[in-house]
This record gives structure tokens, C-alpha cells and sequence, in this order.
């Protein structure tokens, strides 16, 4: 059977149920749904903007039935080409926007197609945030967050989709629905699928008896580590369904559509303060953020919650006047009230006194001031894509040290790319 049969039979499958106007097929549309913020391309044969769990149920049944690849899309702006497909795309974005949030507000429950910086904005009001912190937060929606397992400038690991994921709601490529936060759904999976179950359980144990790579995938995820599929699930937890929903997690939709994901939310300090620290060595720069990562408050908290490291070509593509060929550290501190506030950014100032800056340690609490150099941070990537040369393009990798490496470590990857031009 060739290739274009197979879509024609799928389209006449789908049509049964999803309406003409949701499925586009023209080149047009299947030529702008053909890229991501990445630089590849592929070009969907079918582009379906999704309306339900119950449709993309069946239409995974059809795609399987018809031996079809399926691809998901939130927001679109990954960097890697993971939302881009030659086959089938399913966008799930406009529709897919419901929330309810917790009566304590510590937990939200949201649909995949609610923009990050959207559920900020639920849950203000609350003092609480949502934790996964991508610099696109305000375009990427939470089935792209979790399903990269997207971080940013604050979230490390310590609050990441998979440190803060409660549960989740799925759709396997069979049509099966599974919901790993309610009961009964679990009874009835566990009844329709005992293998299934059986094969988790025994791939967790599998692990767990190992305890060299037990020991070397805790330690490979104390860092930022989103290749592959997510073995951490494997070793923190026991029960069948908390592992098959942290297994979704950086999964790039490769194990289920996620219809639905019940998540922590964090505690939102009132009082917030940055400053960029510039220094003119880029070693001493992570010396320095080494030092401050180690400071801690008198009940133990962290007093630096974010540390973000600006090269001097991350510095000239934002035209910063500060000074030629500097590395810049823009360090956030947080806290509960104003004297608090005051005593942390006294801790760092202390801290940094045995550290050479460029200019004098400066933090601000004005939301206007910080928030301009948060904004710098955050539109770095289009700033130095821009910088490129005409015809060329942009490539980006996550690369992640432990801290204790990360003087070295930082200074030998400059040298690789400067010999590399
Ligand atoms: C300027 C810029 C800055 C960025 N900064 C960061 C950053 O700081 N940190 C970071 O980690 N990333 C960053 N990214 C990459 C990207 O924005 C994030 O990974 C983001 O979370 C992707 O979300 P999205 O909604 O665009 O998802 P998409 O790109 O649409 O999809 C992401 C993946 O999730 C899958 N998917 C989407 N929805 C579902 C669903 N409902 N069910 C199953 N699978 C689904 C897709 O198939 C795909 O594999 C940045 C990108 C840009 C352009």
C-alpha cells in the first residue's frame, strides 16, 4: 500500500469525527505548521487542530490502525525540531485551555494548551507560581513545558515538571485512557493492561537491583538532563502509575498525549532583588557563583535563588556598554519581607567581597530595574541568533555541570568553541 493511500484512508477515517475545518491538508497550512523555533523542517502530509481527549483517542486508534506516525504541538517553539513531523500533526493549544486550582492553591490541574506565563497569572493572586520557569514561558503552554521538561533561570532541579508533576491524564497510541490520579482509572488500567504494569514494575526493579546505575542516574539527574527518556521515575518511586507519569515527562510526546497534568505549585516570595555582577574573568565569574550557591539563610534556605551566567558574546549581542570582552553574573535573591530581603543581599554583598567584579556590587529591588535585566536574560537567544552571519543558522544545546565543575568546565568549553570558530 503506498504512503499517500494510507493518509487518504486515514483522512477518510478521521472525517467521521473531526469536523473539515479542523483537519488542513492545503500546502499553505501544512508548510507554516512545518517548522518549530528550531531550524529544521519537515512538511505534515495532515495538520488536525484537536478539540478533545475523546477525538485524539480515536484518532490515535486510526493512526495506529493505519501504521501512521503522530506528532504533538503545543506552542511550537522548541528548539531541537521535536514538534515538527512529516506525517501526522496534532496541535493541541486553542481548546485546550481549562484549569481548576486546589482550594489551598498548592496544586493546579491544567489542560496542555494554557501558556506558562498565563497560569503565573491564575495563580498571582494566590501567592503561588508555577515553577517549570522556560525563558519562553511567555509563549510555551504547559504540554510543551512538561513534555520537554522545559527549565529556566530559576527552577534548576529542585522544582522542575518532574519534581513538582502530581499526576497526569494520557491518551496512548492505542486510543486507552489513563488518569494516574484517580483511583478507578488505575483499577481499570490495571485490569485491561496487567502486562503493562507488570513490565514498569519489573523494569523499576531491574534498576533499582543495579545499584551502580541506580547510583549513576540519581547522580546524572542532579544536574539539568533532558536527553532521552526521563530513568529517574525508575529509582524515586515505587507505585506503577507515579513512574508512568514522570516517565511522560521529557518524553517529547513520544510515549502518550498528555490531555490533562495536576502539578505543585511553588510559594511566590513577595519581595524580590538582582543585580548583574560583572567581572572580568569568566572563572572568577563561576568562582563566584559557586560561593554564592553555597550561601544559605538561618532556617537553611538558599540565599541566592537564581544565578545566570551572561559570556561576553551573550553580553555584545545586547550591546551592553559596561565594558569589552566581560562575563556578567545576574543573580536573583528572594524573600518573605523587606528586612529579610535586606539581609540576604547584605550576605551576598559579603560573600563577593572576595571576589573581583568589574564594578561595584549593585542590587536592585525596583521591579522596573530588574525586571529590564531579567528581559536582557531572557532575549539572549534571539539577541546572538541575530548576530549571526547572513545565510547561516542558529544552533542551541543545554550543556550542564555540576557545580563544583563549573569553573573548569565553563573555560574549557570557550576554549572548544573559539578553536572551533
Ligand atoms: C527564545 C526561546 C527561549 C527558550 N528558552 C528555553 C529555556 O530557558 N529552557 C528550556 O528548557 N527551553 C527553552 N526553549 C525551548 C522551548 O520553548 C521549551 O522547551 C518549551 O517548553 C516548549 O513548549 P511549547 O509549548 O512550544 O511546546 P512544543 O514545541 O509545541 O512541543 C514540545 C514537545 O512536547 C510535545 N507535546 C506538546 N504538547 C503535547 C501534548 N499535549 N501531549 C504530548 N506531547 C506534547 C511535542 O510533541 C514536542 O515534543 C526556548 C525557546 C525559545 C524560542
Amino acid at each position: 500500500m503506498s504512503v499517500t493511500k494510507k493518509y487518504i484512508d486515514f483522512l477518510r477515517d478521521i472525517s467521521t469525527f473531526i469536523p473539515q475545518e479542523r483537519i488542513y491538508t492545503d500546502e499553505l497550512r501544512r508548510l507554516a505548521w512545518g517548522t518549530d523555533a528550531g531550524f529544521y523542517r519537515l512538511i505534515p502530509q495532515v495538520v488536525i487542530r484537536s478539540d478533545n481527549e475523546k477525538e485524539v483517542s480515536e484518532l490515535l486508534k486510526c493512526a495506529n490502525k493505519h501504521l501512521l506516525p503522530v506528532t504533538f504541538r503545543a506552542a511550537g517553539t522548541s528548539l531541537s525540531g521535536q514538534a515538527i513531523s512529516d506525517s501526522i500533526l496534532v496541535v493541541a493549544g486553542k481548546h485546550w485551555e481549562k484549569y481548576t486550582v486546589s482550594p489551598d492553591a498548592t496544586q493546579i490541574t491544567l489542560q496542555p494548551g494554557i501558556i506558562g506565563q498565563r497560569v503565573n497569572e491564575i495563580l498571582k493572586p494566590y501567592g503561588r507560581k508555577f515553577s517549570p520557569d522556560p525563558a519562553s514561558v511567555k509563549s510555551a503552554m504547559v504540554g510543551g513545558i512538561v513534555m520537554n521538561n522545559a527549565s529556566g533561570m530559576n527552577c534548576g532541579t529542585h522544582a522542575n515538571s518532574d519534581k513538582v508533576l502530581h499526576s497526569a491524564r494520557m491518551v496512548f497510541a492505542d486510543g486507552t485512557i489513563l488518569n494516574t490520579g484517580d483511583a478507578e482509572s488505575r483499577r481499570n488500567f490495571t485490569l485491561q493492561k496487567p502486562e503493562f504494569i507488570r513490565q514498569i514494575e519489573s523494569m523499576r526493579d531491574l534498576v533499582r537491583n543495579d545499584h551502580q546505575l541506580a547510583e549513576r542516574i540519581r547522580y546524572k539527574y542532579s544536574i539539568k538532563n533532558v536527553t532521552g527518556l526521563n530513568l529517574l521515575p525508575f529509582i524515586t518511586f515505587d507505585d506503577p502509575f507515579d513512574i508512568i507519569a514522570h516517565l511522560l515527562v521529557g518524553s517529547e510526546g513520544t510515549l502518550a498525549f498528555l490531555s490533562e497534568v495536576t502539578m505543585q505549585t511553588e510559594y511566590d516570595y513577595p519581595f524580590k532583588a538582582s543585580a548583574m555582577l560583572y567581572f572580568d574573568d569568566i572563572k572568577e565569574a563561576c568562582r563566584a557563583v559557586v560561593a554564592m550557591k553555597k550561601l544559605t539563610t538561618e532556617n537553611g534556605e538558599t540565599v541566592v535563588k537564581g544565578a545566570e551566567l551572561l559570556d561576553c558574546k551573550s553580553l555584545a549581542s545586547v550591546n551592553d556598554p559596561t565594558g569589552y570582552g566581560l562575563t556578567a553574573v545576574l543573580t536573583e535573591t528572594k524573600a518573605s519581607t523587606a528586612k529579610e530581603l535586606a539581609g540576604n543581599i547584605q550576605v551576598v554583598e559579603e560573600a563577593l567581597k572576595n571576589f573581583k567584579t568589574h564594578t561595584p556590587v549593585h542590587f536592585t529591588d525596583e521591579e522596573s530595574e530588574y525586571a529590564a535585566y531579567w528581559a536582557i536574560r531572557a532575549g539572549i537567544f534571539p539577541s546572538v541568533g541575530g548576530t549571526r552571519k547572513p545565510g547561516t543558522t542558529c544552533l542551541i544545546e543545554d550543556v550542564a555541570f555540576h557545580i563544583e565543575d563549573l569553573p573548569e568546565a565553563t573555560a574549557e568549553l570557550q576554549q572548544l568553541l573559539a578553536h572551533h570558530g
